[in-house]
């Protein structure tokens, strides 16, 4: 077979093309070019992705996933800081008339307005080997647009993977999981190896995918204050939930008193810490003091 027609993950086609460009893998934009066809297939195959659905892909460094991308959904929007790769995805993903390469920063992007720009109708998903130096910038600004995509299949160091897929009473457990879970189900749904990637990573990869909730299960109205007093609660994690609330609403008798009938009401002890508590609770908590 020619090299032109590997996918681009393939390792002999992926050295080709960074010859080719004289490429230089920028590590300040966190570029791990991933060369493990597998690992592609299983987040596409995560993605569930139909002729009807509409791909934002954040970072397509030389198209690798991509590819896979505009081979199985309607149409994919890749967002590519770097100027330098722009001409090599105009190479590599030439066969692709579903695809629309912008080279823009995605955290300057308004996508709310892009997806209104482009008038799209059907169902939007998020697809991405993120850059690692900003997984929660990017994360938290996926979940505060206003688009309710449907389903978000990301690739991020398994470290911050699990701190999304935490459970109550783990130490993993924290703002940033309340944060994403309180708005999306979410599950981890491969571990890849260091190995699949060029140049190799320091770290461990994970895809999380981040699904549509039937409803808002929990009920909240104002996702930004309930973040904000969510990281509250976490403000110094080795603090108890009660010492963290005083500081945020206020050290005063009357708030003391106030705190201590809620924790009554909600069965907190009063040395209890914020992981140690469900989203429920968490919530219960917010209706009763947070607003
Ligand atoms: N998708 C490719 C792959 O899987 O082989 C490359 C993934 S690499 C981990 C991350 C990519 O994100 C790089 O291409 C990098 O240039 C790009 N990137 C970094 N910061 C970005 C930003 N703020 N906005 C858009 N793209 C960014």
């Amino acid at each position: 077979m020619e090299e032109s027609q590997l996918s681009i993950a393939n390792p002999i086609r992926t050295n080709a093309i960074i010859k080719k460009f004289n490429l230089r893998a920028k590590k300040q934009l966190g570029q791990n070019f991933l060369t493990n066809e597998q690992a592609i297939q299983g987040i596409v195959d995560a993605a569930e992705l139909g002729q009807a659905d509409t791909v934002i892909e954040i970072g397509p460094g030389i198209g690798s996933l991509t590819e896979k991308l505009a081979q199985n959904a309607g149409q994919v929007y890749a967002f590519e800081i770097d100027d330098s790769l722009i001409p090599v995805l105009a190479d590599t993903l030439f066969p692709y008339n579903n695809v629309e390469v912008i080279n823009e920063d995605i955290l300057s992007v308004d996508l709310d307005n892009f997806v209104k720009e482009k008038n799209i109708t059907g169902p939007i998903k998020v697809v991405a080997n993120l850059p690692y130096y900003i997984t929660t910038p990017i994360l938290l600004q996926l979940l505060d647009d206003d688009i309710n995509f449907d389903k978000m299949v990301l690739m991020m160091q398994k470290e911050v993977a699990e701190r999304i897929n935490a459970t109550p009473g783990h130490r993993e457990f924290g703002s940033l999981t309340i944060t994403v879970q309180s708005r999306m189900d979410a599950e981890i749904s491969l571990i890849i190896d260091k190995k699949s990637f060029f140049p190799q990573p320091k770290v461990d990869s994970a895809v999380v995918t981040l699904s549509k909730m039937d409803n808002n299960k929990y009920e909240i109205d104002d996702f930004a204050k309930f973040n904000k007093f969510i990281r509250a609660c976490f403000a110094q994690k080795r603090k108890s939930l009660w010492n963290n609330l005083l500081n945020m609403l206020g050290r005063t008798d009357e708030m003391k008193q106030k705190i201590t009938s809620v924790f009554e009401e909600l069965n907190i002890s009063s040395n209890a810490r914020a992981e140690q508590l469900s989203i429920t609770t968490l919530k219960s908590l917010f209706d009763l003091l947070g607003k």
